[in-house]
């Protein structure tokens, strides 16, 4: 993984605390290396550093893994979030297993949550949509 100036990985890094709503401190940051924790306890690490005698930034090791999301202080938030994100999937396809959703959670945002939390989180979703549904049919 790379980023091709400090202005890309400031911004990813961003993007990253706001998605998941974690809390990531950059502890360590001059010309050549970044170094980015998250809170007191939680495995999460980023470590970039620069390359050649370019402007980029290349990711030298990263751990995934957050404990503080797993236990998150907001769970409901979490979960709102999450209906957020796959809100238009299941309104497109309302089959979606809970478990893929699971998968998902954990590939693309290297996140572990449990099956329950996606079930509850599709379960809004679809109480959403049929919320909507009515409200159209009455009108
Ligand atoms: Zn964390």
């Amino acid at each position: 993984m790379t980023f091709e100036d400090t202005k890309e990985l400031k911004r990813a890094i961003d993007k990253y605390t706001i998605t998941l709503g974690v809390n990531l401190k950059t502890v360590r940051s001059d010309k050549k290396t970044c170094k980015v924790l998250c809170e007191d306890g939680c495995p999460f690490s980023l470590y970039t550093s620069t390359y050649g005698l370019s402007m980029g930034w290349q990711v030298k090791s990263l751990a995934y893994e957050h404990i503080c999301v797993c236990v998150h202080k907001n769970p409901r938030a979490f979960t709102m979030w999450l209906a957020e994100y796959f809100k238009e999937k299941v309104q497109e396809a309302p089959q979606f297993k809970t478990k893929e959703m699971k998968n998902e959670v954990q590939r693309d945002l290297k996140v572990c949550v449990s099956v329950h939390k996606c079930k509850r989180t599709k379960k809004k979703i679809m109480e959403e949509m049929e919320a909507i549904s009515r409200m159209n049919l009455e009108s």
